[in-house]
């Protein structure tokens, strides 16, 4: 059985219990959070089980590592503690279930993951692409599954996450680009969570950007355009990977507003929070978010994550921002994609 690594006396002493004292959906002091953490890895209830929103930001606050959410979400579920229906969740399980369904472009060594958005293939084409394209893949049975970490399925997590790097492995793949910072952040922080060998090395597709936009320096041209970046929740289970937003703006000569919700403070675009927890959350989120926006001068929301673009490309629309995602915006720069309309 997987059990995942929580050094108890690590929180016990910690100096600064900022897993829970910067949660931006409840207020905690730093005694109180240290108090809860142990209570929470002694199996005893706790208030922060019932009113986390899964948000995972507490995985980005730990700079010790000790993978607080994690331990959340596993007591969640052994105490049948739910964040949404039974049958909701239910269905979830059995949409991501591997079944055989997935697709496979002429693979190699070193391959692009599209995880379970087969919609990215209409993204990863051209120059930005050539030196791994065709080699991708997508599909059920390459589904990270770590969206159930909102769910407090950790279980599901456990099952399937082994049987999905069996796959890679079986594939004999070194290099898995991950289109998607969930499917990122499955290999490089919940695998080693939970002592779950990963026989390759996960590459963040911003890294991936980032490293073909300096080889086609000489193609680009400036954009000249201001946006705010739209960081999603799962950009906190890969936060050392987020730098890359600064620097690729950098290359490309675009300016990413300075916002009250950027990097650490970031909101997330409150979907998930929406069928989680009602609709008051989810409309409060996506207020603050957009306001601070407009606020901040931005003409442009910038995209990483599909499922934030779908849920508020049409809301930041009516606020006089175009949406863009990151691949666009690169693209962009190097001449293959005409400037977008609202
Ligand atoms: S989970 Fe991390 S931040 Fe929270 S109390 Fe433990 S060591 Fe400190
Ligand atoms: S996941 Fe988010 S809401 Fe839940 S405890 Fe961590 S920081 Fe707070």
């Amino acid at each position: 059985m997987l059990s995942l690594k929580f050094n108890v006396n690590v929180c016990k002493n910690c100096p600064t219990s900022d897993c829970l004292v910067k949660c931006q959906y409840m207020n905690i002091d730093k005694d109180t959070a240290r108090e809860q953490m142990v209570k929470i890895y002694n199996g005893e209830d706790s208030f922060v089980l019932h009113d986390c929103v899964t948000c995972y930001a507490c995985e980005e606050y730990c700079r010790r590592g000790n993978n607080p959410f994690y331990l959340i979400t596993e007591r969640r579920e052994e105490k049948g503690i739910l964040t949404t229906p039974r049958a909701i969740t239910n269905q979830w399980v059995n949409i991501g279930e591997p079944t055989g369904k997935y697709r496979l472009g002429d693979v190699k060594g070193r391959v692009l993951s599209l995880g379970f958005m087969p919609e990215l293939l209409q993204l990863v084409k051209g120059r930005l692409f050539e030196d791994v394209m065709p080699s991708y893949l997508f599909g059920n049975d390459f589904f990270c599954n770590v969206v159930f970490i909102h769910f407090a399925k950790t279980s599901i997590i456990k099952e399937r996450l082994p049987v999905v790097i069996d796959k890679y492995r079986n594939l004999g793949v070194k290099e898995v680009i991950c289109m998607h910072d969930e499917c990122y952040g499955a290999f490089a922080s919940l695998a080693p969570a939970y002592g779950i060998e990963v026989p390759f090395t996960p590459i963040h597709y911003f890294e991936y950007l980032y490293d073909r936009l300096k080889a086609l320096s000489d193609v680009i041209t400036p954009l000249n355009i201001t946006v705010a970046y739209q960081r999603p929740c799962s950009a906190r289970l890969s936060a050392d990977k987020q730098h890359y937003v600064r620097d690729i703006m950098e290359l490309i000569g675009v300016d990413l507003v300075h916002r009250e919700y950027e990097d650490e403070n970031a909101l997330c675009c409150g979907e998930v929070m929406g069928w989680l927890y009602g609709y008051d959350l989810k409309y409060d989120l996506q207020k603050r978010n957009i306001d601070d926006m407009v606020k901040n001068g931005a003409d442009y929301c910038l995209f990483n994550c599909n499922a934030c673009q779908n849920a508020l490309s049409e809301k930041v629309a009516k606020r006089g921002i175009k949406s863009v995602h990151m691949i666009d915006l690169c693209r962009m720069a190097i001449g293959e994609k005409p400037e977008m309309e609202v």
